[in-house]
């Protein structure tokens, strides 16, 4: 705050106001000054606030936490200046502070001040997605004997969801994807009442979230004896995810992942069919910083956690994507999602 002259700093995005003060109530504002802190709450979050936020004052607020922090800012005389996260407040919400704050304060939109900080992980948050990872894969070898012709996608997506819970996540970070035979070919499939069939692609998504952190994973999986065709393709993908996973270190620009999986896809003649980017950083949030696009010039950071996901889409064929939630080393990458990506062949 102090480098980018913002005095004060409005916090309205749930995640970031958990990284900063370990309060993981719904509802809140934090306002940061250079030497304290404000979290404003309703009173449904009020005990919670006082045993989990730390460095912040808690302040119970019945008649909306941002009209409280807004009319703070009016009655403080000496503020000139408040930054706001840009992305995170609605045009109406944005409307209400002016008004409520008063013409004396300016607002200023504060960039993604939070989010540039959590690109980084610590040792405790790494550890907690490490755990995300493995859970995430252990739920993936229980279901995998009911992986057969026959059952639904969204009873096996129903399953997943249900064994992350048991097995002591707080839920799934997203809606777990099972697409198969023709629908494995959308990239972004919703399981639907489909039942799986013999000699088709399955392509299953899945990610747990534990202690705020998540997981992110996917394998493909083919019911009965895949044809040369498919083996090759599969072949294809398997090569582009492990070269991009090797290409993975501090310092690599994040562009040059998404480079090596093309590559390996081009020189297979597949490269036209991957539809989007080779992956993202996981953490508090399931999509968050680095993005691994084409031509993405940040640099890899040591600590980063990321995914590393190519895959290609054909249709009327199926689809075929490996995914691994990838810990950034300044050597070697470390794979937080230990499942097989050989044994794909369900026979
Ligand atoms: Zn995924
Ligand atoms: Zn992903």
């Amino acid at each position: 705050m102090e480098t980018r002259h913002i005095p004060l700093l409005l916090l309205t995005h749930g995640v970031n106001i958990r990284y900063l003060t370990g309060f993981t109530g719904e509802a809140g504002v934090v306002l940061l000054g250079p030497r304290q802190g404000i979290l404003w709450v309703d009173p449904r979050y009020t005990l919670e606030a006082h045993e989990q936020a730390e460095g912040v004052e808690v302040i119970e607020e019945r008649k909306g936490v941002l009209k409280a922090a807004a009319r703070w800012l009016r009655k403080n005389n000496e503020v000139r200046e408040c930054a706001f996260e840009a992305s995170n407040l609605t045009c109406a919400q944005f409307e209400q502070l002016g008004r409520e704050a008063g013409n004396r304060v300016r607002l200023e939109p504060a960039g993604d001040l939070v989010e540039e900080l959590r690109v980084v992980k610590d040792r405790g948050e790494i550890e907690a997605i490490r755990r995300a990872g493995k859970l995430t894969a252990e739920v993936l070898a229980e279901v995998l004997p009911h992986v057969r012709p026959g059952v639904l996608e969204q009873d096996l997506a129903a399953e997943t969801e249900y064994r992350m819970r048991k097995k002591g996540a707080e839920g799934a970070a997203f809606q777990t994807i099972v697409a198969s035979g023709p629908r494995s070919a959308l990239p972004h499939a919703r399981p639907s009442s489909k039942a799986l069939q013999e000699s088709e692609l399955v392509i299953i998504d899945l990610g747990a979230i534990l202690s705020g952190y998540a997981a992110d994973m996917t394998r493909t999986f083919f019911l009965g004896e895949p044809s040369y065709r498919v083996r090759k393709l599969y072949s294809a993908v398997l090569k582009a995810q492990e070269e991009a996973v090797r290409t993975v270190q501090e310092g690599t620009p994040a562009g040059e992942i998404d480079a090596a999986a093309r590559r390996i896809l081009a020189k297979h003649g597949v490269a036209r069919f991957f539809l989007h980017s080779t992956g993202h950083g996981v953490g508090l949030e399931i999509h968050e910083r680095p993005r691994l696009g084409k031509g993405e010039t940040t640099c890899l950071r040591a600590g980063s956690v990321i995914t590393v996901e190519p895959g290609i889409y054909l249709e009327g064929v199926g689809g075929i994507r490996i995914e691994d939630t990838v810990l950034v080393g300044p050597k070697d990458p470390e794979i937080l999602t230990p499942a097989s990506k050989q044994s794909w062949v369900i026979s």
